[in-house]
């Protein structure tokens, strides 16, 4: 029987190519997002992957929506908090509202949607959780006091979670990409990305498919023995 899988953000950027990675693994996949219809119509009709809109730093949005993808597809056994946001700002002009709208959504997402999602994998005794964090959890970075700050909690979060599902087959593990040439990324000024590209060893942006393999991994019967884990793929940028 396949597995379901479902991938928060998982309708563009980073997130589609893990939807397609899981897929191609032959599991029953579903894609979140938050509210770019278009760009979640283009995607189901390209990939016939159900998309499902709610905000996952929505704590009942969560609760709802996975139940409904449960009774579409049956329980969930793979979940991958991709979804994720940037306030950016240096801290003297960041708001208030930056600061908390990026925790609400990076982080709290992960705990709305393990909470949703962690108790029944825990009773099937198996599953799979894979969150997103980010090389700028891991280092900081100029401009990103809240992103940082929230990458940083999905570390924490990801080895606490990890001890809670060790014994029940429940393996949490985090993801931390360097950058990516997606929206986000596309986002960042010309100038402070070729300094950011500069300072990456490989000499290049990631593809989301890099990521999304790591994340198939993550996700595969061969990663029963990796739990509380921090797999990093950036390029070799880790290392300054
Ligand atoms: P994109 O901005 O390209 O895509 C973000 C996705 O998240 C979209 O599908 C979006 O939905 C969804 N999303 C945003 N907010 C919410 C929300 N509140 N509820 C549900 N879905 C939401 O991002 P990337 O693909 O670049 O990034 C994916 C993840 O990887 C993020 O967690 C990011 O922080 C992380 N990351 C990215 C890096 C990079 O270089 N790109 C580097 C390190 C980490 P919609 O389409 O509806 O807006």
């Amino acid at each position: 029987m396949s597995r379901v899988a479902i991938v928060t953000g998982g309708t563009r950027g980073i997130g589609e190519a893990i939807s397609l990675a899981l897929r191609d693994k032959g599991m029953t996949v579903v894609a979140n997002y938050a509210g770019n219809e278009q760009r979640a119509r283009e995607f189901t009709d390209r990939t016939g992957i159900a998309a499902y809109k709610w905000d996952v730093g929505d704590h009942q949005a969560c609760l709802d929506g996975c139940a409904q993808v449960e009774k579409d597809h049956g329980p969930i056994d793979v979940l991958v908090n991709n979804a994720g946001i940037t306030r950016d700002g240096v801290i003297q002009k960041m708001s208030f509202d930056d600061w908390n709208e990026v925790i609400r959504v990076n982080l709290g997402g992960c705990f709305n949607m393990a909470k949703a999602i962690f108790p029944g994998m825990r009773d099937r005794k198996w599953g799979r959780i894979v969150n997103i964090g980010s090389i700028n959890g891991q280092a900081g970075q100029y401009g990103q006091v809240n992103y940082a700050a929230a990458k940083s909690g999905i570390h924490g979060f990801t080895k606490a979670l990890a001890q809670e599902g060790a014994k029940y087959g429940v393996t949490v593990n985090a993801l931390a990409p360097g950058y990516i040439d997606t929206d986000m990324v596309a986002a960042v000024p010309q100038g402070v990305l070729e300094k950011i590209v500069a300072k990456i060893p490989v000499g290049r942006l990631g593809h989301a498919e890099e990521i999304a393999r790591g994340v198939a991994f993550l996700c595969s019967e061969d990663a029963g023995f990796v739990t509380g884990s921090t797999l990093s793929i950036n390029g070799g940028q880790h290392m300054y």
